[in-house]
């Protein structure tokens, strides 16, 4: 077993090739399941407890009672973390209605399906950081309940899929009405005139934790922040756009199709707000040196 792949299953721990789960799976069958990505810096997962209850919000939403506490699955969280050995390490969660015969109603006593794995977090591309990323904009023409946490996500994946496609790092969600949402599996920020805007908390928004972490430290730093949605166009004209997703920490976005954002490279405000995450991320994590992005 390569030290790099331990699953954690209903309760054991294996190879992840070994894991197998019933084919009349609802996460399987129907996308009916919830899940998380967590980050783990040096060892230490960041921001573990805030993950861990958004899961539980995102099960409850659905009506999925997870088997373990937030403690108990902190312990799996950090057990995983300590077999695999891996220190830069995305560990991913992933909790289903269960196994029953197919069909739409579910009965209320099902065993949910547990899992979770830790991988090594992906090297991203260093142009992303000196020169800044591509995105592209995507109707949003997902449900009303983006604020769970789903394992349902094709419209994400379609998305997602077209903007790597198109050369670029992430799709930029627009309601018909032109206000933007989120990215495909980020929340999305506009800078004007050094004060910072992002979409307001509710249905149409995942409350990314790196979201809050961001608005938490844009306030210490004395950055002005609006929760309130834009539109497409105000997001061109704006100084910078940032993504930000716990995989990715903060992404400079410097052209929306092939319209250059601002001066067309990672800006202050991006580079200031990145510090800063950093440096809460050293302090948090117990971590003197950071792997470089
Ligand atoms: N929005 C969507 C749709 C996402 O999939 C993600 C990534 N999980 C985010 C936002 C960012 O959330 P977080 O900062 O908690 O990773």
């Amino acid at each position: 077993m390569s030290k790099t792949e331990i699953l954690y299953l209903n309760g054991e721990w294996m190879p992840i090739g070994e894991g197998r789960v019933s084919a009349e799976d609802r996460g399987f069958n129907f996308g009916d399941g919830v899940y998380e990505v967590m980050r783990a810096y040096g060892g230490e997962p960041f921001t573990l407890t805030e993950h861990l209850e958004r899961q539980e919000r995102s099960a409850a939403g659905l009506g999925i009672r997870i088997p373990l506490s937030v403690p108990q699955f902190s312990d799996v969280v950090r057990e995983l973390l300590s077999r695999s050995g891996i220190p830069e390490a995305l560990i991913y969660t992933q909790v289903t209605r269960g196994a029953a015969p197919r069909q739409h109603i579910y009965a209320d006593d099902l065993k949910p399906t547990v899992m979770a794995f830790v991988r090594p977090t992906p090297v991203q591309p260093k142009a992303w950081r000196t020169e800044g990323a591509k995105a592209i904009p995507e109707p949003d023409i997902r449900w009303e309940l983006c604020n769970l946490k789903t394992i349902s996500l094709l419209p994400n994946i379609l998305a997602k899929n077209r903007a790597h496609r198109a050369g670029a790092a992430e799709a930029l969600f627009h309601m018909p009405d032109g206000t933007v949402t989120e990215g495909s599996s980020s929340n999305a920020y506009a800078i004007r005139g050094g004060e910072l805007w992002t979409a307001p908390l509710g249905p149409r928004i995942l409350p990314g934790i790196t979201r809050m972490q961001i608005l938490q430290i844009a306030q210490e730093i004395g950055i002005r922040v609006h929760e309130e949605a834009l539109s497409l166009r105000e997001f061109e004209a704006a100084d910078e756009i940032i993504m930000s997703a716990t995989n990715l920490e903060l992404l400079p976005i410097t052209r929306l199709d092939e319209n250059a954002i601002g001066a067309g490279k990672p800006g202050p405000v991006y580079r200031r707000l990145h510090e800063a995450y950093r440096a809460r991320v050293r302090e948090r994590c117990g971590v003197a040196e950071l792997v470089p992005l």
